[in-house]
């Protein structure tokens, strides 16, 4: 029967309905066991059991207008004695490192505040750090058109954007304005990476399933979901996480859902996600929306090296490469 199960999610589209009844499933017992491993079957069919690590580097520590609720970095936190502006050239440095250690997709990230012209120029820099062919990734605030044209100029290849969970309601940012940056991202070239995010205990099934398809209709490459971090002194921190089985089974239904091409990812990294759809994980350097510490490296964030070996315990192998102790 469960096996019955699991090729019947395999077949086909999935559709919204079914999609939220495998939400609704109890976390355990053969139907849950059954949609994880229809997950994971299409994942290491589909990506021929690679796992992937890209690699973020947070750029800047400031009190940020974004007013996000579940963030280190809103103003209203009052976390940061900013602002601090990475190095430049440190950080073109510590990417060409990244690059050559196993990170396969290179991300800079930043608040919604950062100076546009000084972003420009560190993409620039960076672009020159890294080997020819890495993908090199925007995470930034909003933008139009013309910026976005700008950043694929700079040798960026792809923007990391998205609709957060309660958009305009948990955060200071109207809904329109990302769905706006969105389309800018598909019109300019660039590669867009989507998350459901950042997931907390009081979302709806019915709320997952609205942002899972919010994106069907744009050239995804890289799907993920996310869940949120109670980062001490953020409003949301209160309401708590959201378990591991549960995270499990966002990852499963969005995988089946929206099909991902190149990439699954999950954050933070988990060991029961990358048995349910994942295949990618983060190293993450620098500033970082869910840690306190400036450097997340030294805290909470994965090292290449840790993620490397996540993957590789979990029958993913890994593009390899040497030791970064950055
Ligand atoms: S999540 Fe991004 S936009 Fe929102 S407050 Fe944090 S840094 Fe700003």
């Amino acid at each position: 029967m469960k096996k019955m199960w699991e090729e019947s999610l395999l077949q086909g589209e999935l559709s919204r309905v079914k999609a939220l009844e495998l939400l609704e499933l109890p976390t355990e017992g053969p139907e849950f066991e059954a949609l994880l491993q229809a997950a994971d079957t299409y994942s290491r069919n589909t990506f021929q059991g690679k796992g992937k690590i890209f690699a973020q580097i947070g750029l800047d520590w400031q009190p940020c207008s974004g007013g996000c609720q579940f963030c280190s970095l809103a103003a209203a936190c009052g976390n940061q004695e900013g602002p601090f502006y990475r190095d430049p050239e440190e950080t073109a440095a510590l990417a060409g490192r990244l690059a050559r250690s196993g990170g396969e997709d290179i991300f800079l990230m930043t608040t919604a505040d950062y100076p546009r012209e000084q972003f420009l120029s560190i993409i620039a820099a960076v672009r020159k750090a890294i080997p020819e062919g890495t993908r090199l990734v925007a995470n930034t605030g909003d933008f139009d058109l013309a910026y976005a044209r700008r950043l694929k100029e700079a040798g960026c290849t792809g923007a990391y954007h998205i609709c957060r969970l309660r958009e305009g309601v948990d955060t200071a940012i109207p809904l329109q304005r990302r769905m706006q940056t969105l389309e800018a991202i598909r019109d300019a070239g660039l590669e867009l990476y989507y998350c459901v995010e950042p997931i907390g205990p009081e979302h709806t099934n019915e709320e997952l399933v609205e942002e899972m398809l919010r994106i069907r209709d744009f050239p995804v490459g890289v799907m993920a979901v996310m869940k949120r971090v109670a980062v001490p002194g953020t409003k949301l921190a209160a309401n708590g996480e959201i378990p591991s089985q549960k995270l499990a089974q966002i990852c499963a239904v969005a995988t089946l859902l929206c099909r991902p091409e190149r990439a699954m990812g999950v954050h933070e990294p988990d060991r029961l996600c990358l048995r349910s759809g994942a295949n990618q994980i983060y190293g993450e350097y620098g500033v970082n929306p869910r840690d306190t510490e400036r450097n997340t490296e030294e805290n909470r964030g994965y090292s290449l090296e840790k993620a490397q070996k996540l993957l590789e315990e979990t029958g993913w192998s890994c593009q390899k490469g040497g030791v970064c102790n950055d």
